[in-house]
């Protein structure tokens, strides 16, 4: 996690998004919907021109941000996103469908711990990106993993949680437990034998976890 003031400096850098996507910013922030913070999108956008993913999947579409984000950024990449909250997709939906990337696309609705049978015939992904629920990090990676490209890579967000895993005492015990989860998580991660980790501080922490070679 970045100073305020040098995330704000990098904030200012970056060029503006288009009408529809500043649109749902809008919205995000409006309806606390908690869509990923512009440092860590562009981290993780980077990585993937880089990697030249052609297919991805998200687990957390919310109102389709990210993955609006990431078909523009990414010529001919398909994305598969999972939302369990029915409006937050019906929002999704009306906005890929304002968007040029509809037919690029593929929205499931379900809890993704339930729905790995839908998502496995577009398998596999060359990334999944977690960004849903943070109290099951370890299980979404368990079961998305399975789906991965050989040197495929998993990227997931708030790892950080805004600084709270390294806070000593949080008073308030749901978060604490959530807290704890996140360091579990992490701990786990980082020791992984099947994956290489590095944690970028930027956005609210975002783990990039490559799979190793054969
Ligand atoms: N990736 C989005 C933000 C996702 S916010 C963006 O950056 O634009 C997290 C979303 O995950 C919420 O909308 C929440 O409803 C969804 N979610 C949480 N747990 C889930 C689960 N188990 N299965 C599917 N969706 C889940
Ligand atoms: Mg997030």
């Amino acid at each position: 996690m970045l100073n305020e003031q040098l995330q704000l400096y990098i904030e200012d850098l970056i060029p503006e998004r288009d009408s529809l996507l500043l649109e749902m910013e809008r919205f995000a922030e409006l309806h606390h919907v908690p869509i990923m913070e512009l440092t860590g999108i562009e981290a993780m956008l980077q990585l993937l021109r880089i990697q030249r993913s052609r297919k991805i999947l998200e687990i957390g579409t919310a109102i389709g941000y990210s993955a609006l984000r990431m078909a523009s950024a990414i010529p001919e990449v398909q994305i598969v996103t999972i939302e369990r909250d029915i409006e937050r997709l019906q929002l999704a939906k009306q906005y890929i469908q304002r968007s040029k990337h509809s037919d690029r696309i593929i929205l499931i609705e379900g809890d993704a711990l339930e729905v790995e049978e839908l998502v496995r015939p577009h398998a596999p992904f060359d990334a999944v990106f977690i960004d849903a629920a943070k109290g099951q990090y370890k299980k979404f990676f368990e079961l998305y993993a399975k789906l991965l490209q050989d040197h495929g890579m998993i990227i997931t967000d708030n790892v950080l949680f805004k600084g709270l895993v390294a806070q000593p005492d949080i008073p308030v015990k749901r978060t604490r437990n959530l807290v704890e989860k996140i360091t579990g998580f992490n701990n786990w991660l980082m020791n992984h034998p099947d994956f290489d980790t590095v944690i970028l501080p930027v956005g609210d922490g975002v783990a990039v976890s490559k799979k190793r070679g054969e």
